[in-house]
């Protein structure tokens, strides 16, 4: 699947309607639909990435910038005081139902481990 019928790029493309929270020349962060904690919110590169095992070496500082982005939206909201966790689910297996990279920040509850 292209950029075509992919939610996570209208998303980025403001086609499909989202809470962001984020957003500079290369990432969005939006809440998530279904959120499986008090916050979810999801970090996406704006560049249509299936997923991690699809990253070229020209992407790898996207994942940096995923990570930081995370980072500082932990600090601001104060996740950190309790915890947090940063999650990115990859193929079946991984439970990945969108085939657009994207890192989960969850936070808000005690999150079990391991995660089933
Ligand atoms: P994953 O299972 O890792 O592929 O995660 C996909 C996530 O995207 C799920 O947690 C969904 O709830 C979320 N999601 C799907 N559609 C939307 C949407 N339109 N806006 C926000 N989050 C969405
Ligand atoms: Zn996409």
């Amino acid at each position: 699947m292209g950029r075509e019928n992919c939610v996570f790029c209208q998303i980025a493309d403001k086609q499909i309607a989202s809470e962001m929270i984020f957003e500079d020349n290369d990432l969005v962060a939006f809440h998530d639909i279904n959120p499986q904690a008090p916050s979810h919110i999801l970090i996406v590169p704006k560049k249509h990435i299936p997923n991690l095992s699809s990253i070229e070496d020209e992407d790898i500082p996207l994942l940096g910038k995923m990570l930081d982005v995370a980072r500082k939206i932990a600090k601001e909201n104060h996740f950190g005081d309790k915890g947090f966790r940063v999650a990115l689910n990859e193929g079946k297996d991984g439970g990945q139902t969108i085939f657009h990279l994207h890192m989960h920040l969850l936070s808000g509850r005690r999150l079990v481990w391991p995660p089933g």
